[in-house]
């Protein structure tokens, strides 16, 4: 083994595209993060240079104009560009979350439309399931689609945290609409909503009020969304089909917790890099840090650490691909590489001393990154949920 998180078995296209994207993040990602992020300034040539790439239509099939790559490809590009930096991968993330389920349950319709838009990066995606009220608890959806006479839809109430809010011009929306099941969950609707980027009311009757102000995770835009009266029509539901809502989203969440797999992978990559590096520059005691065996096991544990979650977030990724169901292997890859990469970023912290602490070091921005992927696509006690759930039915006796 020469270096970190090598895949076996890429396709000379794969290779390709991911070396691409190395020498990208080398060249144009890690010069510019620290500044970008510190002023939380939304990166746009960086964005333009991945949609000059294919990035935005690397999972799209080919037919809608897309490059058809698997997510095994996807979810190694993320982990690069999250070495660069996680915002660069949170801007295509919930893109590709919305592709996906368009491709996997829109209509012949609604896949024209859209899809040939989305590949190009015109057209961009974000997702909202989580309310003020509510995030883990998707079921317990408030915001509302009331059914008008004529068939068509207005929708009121609140969404929050929204990834790409701002900047995104499709947004999958889940939202209630009383489809009379007995089962909450089978009450959900998707609604695709087409809106202009920007803030304020960007169409009649929705309003995308900001920025929040996070504590990591800066550059991207993070945002609420108010339905007030929004009028929709029976068209704009994902697959034409009321009640399938909650399906659907968590259909699109299970990649989406590949992705973030291959997000703490790259983070965590990163701070590895760091600490090796710094090990090996600092001297104390008359020798470099990485000769005192307290520091060289830490990178030890780290290294050990980065390989375990690669081969679980490639697994899980190889898995989804293959058309196996995966909600055990994402639901593990995510937990896993998640909880590492806290851990990783703070044994980088560690290693680099009272430097760690200053912001002229690359480790305090992946430290306040790495804690937001212990949380989304679903917390370390939901993804315990959904492995512990399957695990008993699977092992009854
Ligand atoms: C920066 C950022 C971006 C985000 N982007 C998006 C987005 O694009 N779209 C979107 O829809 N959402 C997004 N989210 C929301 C995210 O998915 C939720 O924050 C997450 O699912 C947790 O929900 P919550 O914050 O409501 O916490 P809660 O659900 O209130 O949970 C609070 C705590 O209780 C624990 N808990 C809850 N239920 C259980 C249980 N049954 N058993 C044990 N423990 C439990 C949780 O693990 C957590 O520790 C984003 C969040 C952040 C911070």
């Amino acid at each position: 083994m020469t270096k970190l998180a090598q895949t076996l078995g890429l396709t000379e296209f794969q290779t390709e595209i991911i070396t691409t994207v190395r020498q990208f993040v080398d060249k144009e990602v890690i010069p510019t993060a620290q500044e970008l992020e510190h002023s939380d300034t939304y990166p746009q040539a960086i964005v333009d240079a991945m949609k000059e790439m294919g990035l935005f239509g690397l999972m799209i099939p080919e037919e809608y104009g897309g490059l058809g790559e698997s997510l095994l490809t996807y979810a190694l590009c993320v982990e690069e560009l999250a070495r660069g930096w996680m915002s660069v991968s949170g801007v295509i993330n919930t893109h590709f979350i919305v592709a996906y389920m368009l491709r996997q349950h829109g209509t012949d319709a609604q896949k024209q439309k859209y899809l040939p838009r989305m590949a190009t990066g015109e057209t961009r995606g974000a997702f909202s399931m989580s309310e003020p009220e509510l995030g883990s608890d998707v079921a317990a959806i408030r915001t509302r689609a009331k059914r008008n006479a004529d068939g068509t839809y207005t929708i009121d109430g609140q969404k929050m945290w929204l990834t790409n809010g701002g900047s995104s011009t499709l947004v999958a929306a889940l939202v209630r609409t009383d489809e009379g099941a007995d089962k909450p969950h089978r009450n959900l609707t998707t609604f695709l909503v087409e809106k202009p980027a920007g803030f304020g009311e960007v169409v009649p009757g929705l309003t995308i009020p900001g920025k929040i102000d996070k504590l990591g995770y800066k550059g991207i835009d993070t945002t609420e969304l108010i339905f007030d009266g929004y009028a929709a029509s029976a068209d704009d539901i994902l697959g034409e089909a009321p009640g399938q809502g909650f399906f659907q989203m968590m259909d699109g969440i299970e990649v989406g917790r590949v992705n973030v797999s291959a997000r703490a992978c790259g983070v965590g990559i990163r701070a590895f890099e760091l600490a090796v590096r710094y090990a090996q520059q600092r001297h104390t005691f008359g020798k470099p840090i990485a000769e005192h065996q307290a520091i060289a096991f830490q990178l030890a544990d780290m290294a050990t650490k980065i390989e375990a979650a690669h081969l679980m977030m490639v697994n899980a990724a190889r898995l989804k691909d293959s058309g196996e169901r995966n909600d055990v292997a994402a639901g593990m890859a995510k937990y896993l590489a998640s909880e590492f990469c806290a851990e990783v970023t703070q044994q980088s912290f560690r290693i680099h001393g009272g430097y760690g602490y200053s912001k002229e070091y690359e480790i305090e921005r992946l430290m306040r990154d790495a804690p937001f992927l212990l949380i989304g696509e679903g917390t370390s006690e939901i993804q315990k949920n959904i492995i512990s759930k399957r695990l008993l039915a699977d092992y009854r006796i």
